[in-house]
Order: C-alpha cells, then sequence, then structure tokens
C-alpha cells in the first residue's frame, strides 16, 4: 500500500501487458508497488479488446471452418446454428475469467492495484483522478508509463455510426452483419474478417497497398492470400476509401481503385482498422520532462528509460512492435534498471503472429530485410506439402522457411505459414536467440508426425536435401 503520504516506491501506469507483468515482477522483488488503470481489474487492451477476445472468437472460426473441410473426408455436419448471444458471453467469459484471475494474481503480491487514471503533474507526482472522481496526488521513486495504444481514427472515415465499428466494437460482436467491408488489409483487419466470415458475413478487404499486411514476407502472405481468396468474398488492392456515409440503414462506400477510378458501393457495417497510435495524449508527459516523438511515441534508451531518469516507458506507447510480449519483456527490463541490474532491451527476435487461417509466423531477420542490407544469406524452404503430418491434417498449405547466414550456418530468421504456425515459432525464436545453426535444428531430434519437423527439415536442406523434399538446386558437398 502506498504511505499515508500518498507516495509509493514504484507506480505503474497502465495495466495491460506491460505494465502488469511490469507490476507483478518488481512486486515479486520486494518493491512496494501502485498500479493504475481504468478497468476492474489488470489486462488492458490485450485481455479485454484485444489478444483474448479476438482469439476467442477465431477459435469458433476455426471450429466452423474446420468442420466444413470435414466435407473433403466424408464427414458432414450440416450448416452451423450461431447463437450469437450465447457465443458474445462465452466469449466475454474467457475475458472475466482471465482479467479476474490476474486480479486475483494482483492481490496475492499486494500491489495497489488503483481502478483510475492519472498524469504527471511534475517529474515526481501524479495526479490520480479514481473510479469515484475523487482526486489525489500520489508522488513516486520511480514511474513506468504503460498506457498503449488506440485505434487510429481517419478524419472523413471514422463516422458517429454504430455501423463503422473499430477493433474494439467489432469485437463486441453485436450481430452478424450481411455484408462487412474491412478497410485496411494488416493484421486485426484479417484476423476480424476470418471471424466475421466464417460466423456468414460477406467480407470486403481494401488495402491501398499491392498486398495485404505489407511489410510481411511474402512467401508467407502468400500462403495465406491464397486461403483468404476463398473465404473472403473480394480483396481489392491498390484501392482506398475516398468517402464514407450512412444511407437508409447501410453505409456507403467511395472505393478508388490504382486506376484512379472511383466506384461507389454499400454494406451492412464497415471495420475501419488501418493502424494504432500510442496513448500519450493528456498524460502531463511535458509537466514531468518526458519527451515524446513525432508520431506520439514516448522516446526512451535501451533500457526503456526516458528523458528523466525516475521514470520509464514500456509497450505500445514506446512503438513498434506493438505486440504484447514485447510490452511483456520491456517491462521487466525496465524493473531491472531500476533496480540497478545490468540490463537492455535487445531481442534479437521479437515473434509475430496472424491468427489466421493458416496462420503465419515469424521472428528475427526477413528475407526483404537481408536483400535489403545486402547481407550474404541461403534461404531455404520446406513446403508443407511434403510433411506427413500436414498430409494427416488435410492442410498441405504450408510452408517453413529460414534465413541462414551462409558463412556461419547461423540461423538468422524463421517465418512460418501454416495451421498452428504461432505454436511452432517458439522454436524460430530459442534457435535465433540462442545463434543456433542449421545443424543444430537438422540434428536435433524432432517428434514424428509433427509439423514441427518441418523446422527440422528446412534447416537440413541447409546441408543440401531433406529427407521428404528435394529441392532443384543441389549445394556441392562439402
Ligand atoms: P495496453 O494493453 O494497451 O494497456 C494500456 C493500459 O493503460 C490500459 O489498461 C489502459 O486503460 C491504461 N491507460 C491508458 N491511459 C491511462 C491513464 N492516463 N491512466 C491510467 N491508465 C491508463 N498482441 C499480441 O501480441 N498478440 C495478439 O494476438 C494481439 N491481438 C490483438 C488484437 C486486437 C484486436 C488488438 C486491438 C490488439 C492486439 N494485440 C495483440 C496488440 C496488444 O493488445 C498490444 O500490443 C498490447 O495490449 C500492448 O500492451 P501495453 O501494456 O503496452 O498496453
Amino acid at each position: 500500500m502506498p504511505d499515508k503520504d500518498n507516495s509509493t516506491q514504484l507506480v505503474v501506469i497502465g495495466a495491460g501487458p506491460g505494465g502488469y507483468a511490469a507490476a507483478f515482477y518488481a512486486a515479486d522483488h520486494g518493491m512496494e508497488v501502485t498500479l493504475i488503470a481504468p478497468e476492474k481489474n489488470p489486462g488492458g487492451v490485450c485481455l479485454y479488446v484485444g489478444c483474448i477476445p479476438s482469439k476467442a472468437l477465431l477459435h469458433i472460426a476455426e471450429i466452423i471452418n474446420e468442420s466444413k473441410h470435414a466435407g473433403e473426408f466424408g464427414i458432414s455436419f450440416g450448416e452451423p446454428q450461431i447463437d450469437i448471444d450465447k457465443l458474445r458471453s462465452w466469449k466475454n467469459e474467457v475475458v472475466e475469467k482471465l482479467t479476474g484471475g490476474v486480479g486475483q494474481l494482483s492481490k496475492q503480491r499486494k500491489i495497489n492495484y488503483i481502478r483510475g487514471t492519472a498524469n504527471f503533474v511534475d517529474s515526481s507526482t501524479l495526479r490520480v483522478i479514481d473510479e469515484e472522481k475523487k482526486i489525489s496526488k500520489l508522488t513516486f521513486k520511480n514511474a513506468i508509463i504503460a498506457t498503449g495504444s488506440s485505434p487510429t481514427k481517419v478524419p472523413g472515415l471514422s463516422i458517429d455510426s454504430p455501423r463503422v465499428m473499430d477493433s474494439t466494437s467489432a469485437l463486441e460482436l453485436a450481430d452478424i452483419p450481411n455484408s462487412l467491408l474491412i478497410v485496411g488489409g494488416g493484421y486485426i483487419g484479417l484476423e476480424m474478417g476470418t471471424v466475421y466470415a466464417a460466423l456468414g458475413s460477406k467480407v470486403t478487404v481494401v488495402e491501398m497497398m499491392d498486398g495485404l499486411l505489407p511489410g510481411v514476407d511474402r512467401d508467407l502472405v502468400n500462403e495465406l492470400s491464397k486461403m483468404l481468396t476463398g473465404k473472403f468474398s473480394e480483396i481489392l488492392l491498390n484501392t482506398t476509401v475516398a468517402g464514407l456515409s450512412e444511407e437508409k440503414n447501410r453505409i456507403k462506400v467511395t472505393l478508388k481503385g490504382a486506376d484512379g477510378k472511383s466506384t461507389d458501393r454499400t454494406f451492412d457495417k464497415v471495420l475501419i482498422s488501418v493502424g494504432r497510435k500510442p496513448n500519450s495524449k493528456n498524460l502531463g508527459l511535458e509537466d514531468a520532462g518526458v519527451e515524446i516523438n513525432e508520431k506520439g511515441f514516448v522516446i526512451v534508451d535501451g533500457q526503456r528509460r526516458t528523458k528523466v531518469p525516475a521514470i520509464f516507458a514500456i509497450g505500445d506507447v514506446v512503438g513498434e512492435p506493438m505486440l504484447a510480449h514485447k510490452a511483456s519483456h520491456e517491462g521487466k527490463v525496465a524493473v531491472d534498471a531500476i533496480m540497478g541490474k545490468k540490463t537492455v532491451f535487445e531481442p534479437a527476435a521479437i515473434p509475430a503472429v496472424v491468427f489466421t487461417d493458416p496462420e503465419i509466423a515469424w521472428c528475427g531477420l526477413t528475407e526483404t530485410e537481408a536483400k535489403k542490407n545486402n547481407l550474404e544469406v541461403e534461404v531455404v524452404k520446406f513446403p508443407w506439402r511434403a510433411s506427413g503430418r500436414a498430409i494427416t491434417l488435410g492442410r498441405t498449405d504450408g510452408l517453413t522457411k529460414h534465413i541462414i547466414d551462409s558463412k556461419t550456418g547461423r540461423i538468422l530468421g524463421v517465418g512460418i505459414a501454416g495451421p498452428r504456425a504461432g505454436e511452432l515459432i517458439a522454436e524460430g525464436v530459442l534457435a535465433v536467440e540462442m545463434a543456433a545453426l542449421a545443424s543444430d535444428l537438422h540434428f536435433s531430434i524432432h517428434p514424428h508426425p509433427t509439423l514441427s519437423e518441418t523446422i527440422m527439415e528446412a534447416a537440413e536442406l541447409f546441408d543440401g536435401q531433406s529427407t521428404h523434399f528435394m529441392r532443384a538446386r543441389k549445394k556441392p558437398p562439402a
């Protein structure tokens, strides 16, 4: 608990996976911690309106898609009967269970959780507004800013209508629209599109760039695009939304293609998912002396320390990649720095997963980055049509690729497309972080028959061929 004079050793502002992980770690190391966030329990965007509810709904989408797919094996389940109220309640229960559990963990650690918001008065004082709107002051020895991010609003497009959603309202699952336009072909748009398409919506995606998931490895995205073409009604690339208005219970949208021609279309609902912006406004950062960059991200050093030595910042509010596990890791680095430990945030591999069907996941160096930096790498690819496990699942639409240092054989990056790619990528993270060689992956015995064997066999390709896949170009034996 804070002292009577309302002071605390460490205050953490925001209780997402960055903030609560930092608070828990600090408490576990004997610090007296105050954690402030407006939600009933810790959890932040990730647990309340991000990672967790979206994955609960994607699980349902997977069941629906798998049961349809089973027709190919001679098993028919018929059309799914969807009870949307029950589905919504189940998703909400998942969120409550997890956030309630995290709340318990916070209490067990004797963390002072204040339900409210905070902003800086100066470099050692916060103004705290609790849930009853009572205002108090809290002085601190150290502070960690972990206020996360919010959906970007596009002027003119984000109109005030229940038919125009952001990721948060889309996750509420108010209904299943007949037609849904998704503006933005990033991971949040594609994940939500996968959910609504499985539930029966006709989904159209517009993306202003020439491919889905801009910036992500094209080999991986190609595997996904093939599958999404069958699931979504349309994927319109090189297309922008020039205007949007509400008309007779529909949303009229003006789409502008690469040829400069405009077409008007109408949809039942529109989901705008064009990115996220840091929650760094209205925090009084200027009063504390904390600096932000031109995009609003808090500027931090390798230990996540801001320009003010006692104040740290972590998670989405400090920049890309905006991912929960990156936020949690930064939280621990910041707490270690506060405790005076030698530490730095310098991961070789931050995994990223797109939980579509198939999933795609990658970590470490990408082929594009290797080319851009003229690095001497060898790229090996193991197609899942050669994997026994993938064939037993009827899912040969996958690929495992490694980016390997040509001279040393060191694994620099791993990319996987296919069902459960998100689970498989953890081995790639370990390989990149531990500076494993292709031979380490090749000669570590992997269980059979599993999809993990694709990681072993892709590494085997670096030495020439693999047991189940022969590539065209043979490396001469050493
Ligand atoms: P957040 O989780 O954003 O939490 C910020 C906290 O700060 C909140 O509690 C907020 O209320 C609080 N806060 C803000 N201002 C104040 C204030 N002034 N005072 C007190 N508290 C304040 N990431 C993944 O890794 N995997 C996924 O599968 C994934 N799926 C996602 C799906 C969706 C739909 C979305 C939107 C995001 C997803 N993300 C995913 C991203 C992930 O949610 C974020 O990267 C992560 O939540 C960032 O954690 P954080 O701790 O930085 O902040």
